[in-house]
């Protein structure tokens, strides 16, 4: 039976956090910048020395190829992305590209005859701390977005995708680009804190919350706030507050992880001593089904709709973005899951909250994602930890995954 090396998974994910490593122990290491280069130059190296073959296609994905005894076969696409957000932490989704390398060499170590090629894979510019919006290369792979418009994206400093790619020599072919994908697996780190409430090291992913934005417009009566009664008063603050405290409490008759979340309220005038006229507020619903989505959706209309009418206040709702749930491949998810379950490392199903390149390749190939407990929950953050035991669990998890998904045949 063929293991992992922790100690070289390790030292890895230590050298690579020196690239951008911050004075509290974070790493700053924005898409396409000098530092985000030096990552990509350390990974081709050490995946160059172990036999794998490199290649960068027209988005700056990189792809490190162990060939398989059948090689045009559809590859097995392990990774995640190298690059961070402004005083992150050293994993997020370096941990995903060192686990899958540390996978990529056991197997060339070893010998082992694989029908199908592994992949592993680096995708470009995950984050959106420099470039917006984020996951655009794998968007691209998915089509949702074309390389023209990814290319115009322009940074603060109105420096673009597409000429800091050429810039740090990142710029490839679109015929580097992979094809038809047999199966893709991220590991990631959770991100959150319900595997570490649970006690457990590893979540098999079955998909990533769906989304729904609404813009709230709140319109009552701006008046004089000493000779106006409190009978009369059609105040858009007031009735603004029972709906962001009703929506919070939608989401409660619901099990984790389904939320409803106002991040933003701007009352009209802001004045203090005028009845606010109008109130602004966003509202963030999220929900890991379809249906569940729109259901809560329209129990959060419903419920502004009924307490305007008893404020006696005009509510304008505008539904402002909208992003499917994503359900994983159940066929990957029960494979991950018995394979975690096969070597004994307690977990439990999981849906992210967070966006992640898998999300868009689920969209064009079978997609699953392993996550790996999280420290406190906390990420995207200098202070982002993980135990190592749990690192080299999911290591395990997915090259045991790796090994069985590459001896496939076709399944068309
Ligand atoms: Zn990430």
């Amino acid at each position: 039976v063929v293991k992992t090396n922790g100690e070289r998974l390790k030292a890895s994910l230590l050298s690579m956090a020196e690239l951008g490593a911050t004075e509290a122990g974070g790493v700053t290491r924005l898409g396409l910048t000098d530092t985000d280069r030096a990552a990509r130059n350390r990974f081709s190296d050490w995946a160059t020395a172990a036999g794998l073959k490199v290649r960068v296609d027209d988005l700056g994905i990189v792809y490190a190829r162990l060939e398989g005894t059948e090689p045009t076969a559809d590859p097995i696409l392990i990774g995640s992305h190298l690059d961070s957000v402004p005083f992150g932490g050293k994993f997020d989704g370096t941990l995903g590209v060192m686990v899958g390398l540390e996978v990529a060499r056991i197997l060339a170590e070893s010998g082992v005859c694989l029908r199908r090629p592994i992949e592993v894979v680096d995708f470009t510019s995950e984050e959106a701390g420099r470039f917006e919006p984020a996951m655009m290369a794998s968007g691209v792979l998915a089509g949702r977005f074309t390389p023209e418009y990814v290319y115009s994206r322009a940074d603060r400093d109105g420096c673009t995708y597409g000429a800091e790619l050429e810039r740090i020599g990142y710029k490839g072919s679109p015929a580097n680009r992979v094809g038809k994908i047999h199966a893709y697996i991220e590991v990631h780190i959770e991100q959150g804190p319900a595997l570490e409430a649970e006690g457990l090291p590893l979540g098999v992913g079955e998909g990533i919350l769906g989304m729904i934005w609404k813009n709230v417009t709140v319109t009552g009566q701006p008046q004089h706030a000493g000779p106006s009664p409190m009978r009369s008063r059609r105040d858009a603050m007031v009735a603004a507050a029972r709906m962001i405290s009703g929506i919070r409490d939608l989401a409660l008759d619901y099990p984790d992880p389904v939320t409803t979340t106002v991040g933003r309220v701007l009352p009209l005038p802001g004045v203090i001593n005028q009845i606010p006229g109008q109130v602004i507020m966003s509202v963030d619903v999220r929900h890991w089904s379809t249906a569940g989505l729109a259901e809560l959706s329209e129990r959060a209309e419903a419920l502004m709709r009924r307490i305007a009418a008893e404020e006696k206040v005009d509510a304008q709702i505008e539904q402002i973005w909208r992003i499917d749930p994503t359900v994983f491949d159940p066929r990957l998810v029960d494979l991950v899951e018995s394979e975690t379950r096969r070597l004994g490392y307690p977990y439990c199903r999981l849906t992210s909250g967070a966006g992640h390149d898998a999300k868009y390749i689920n969209e064009i190939a079978p997609t699953v994602m392993l996550f790996v407990r999280t420290v406190g929950g906390k990420s995207h953050c200098e202070t982002e930890a993980v135990h190592w035991d749990d690192v080299v669990a999911a290591a395990d998890v997915l090259l045991s995954v790796v090994h069985t998904l590459a001896q496939e045949a076709p399944l068309r």
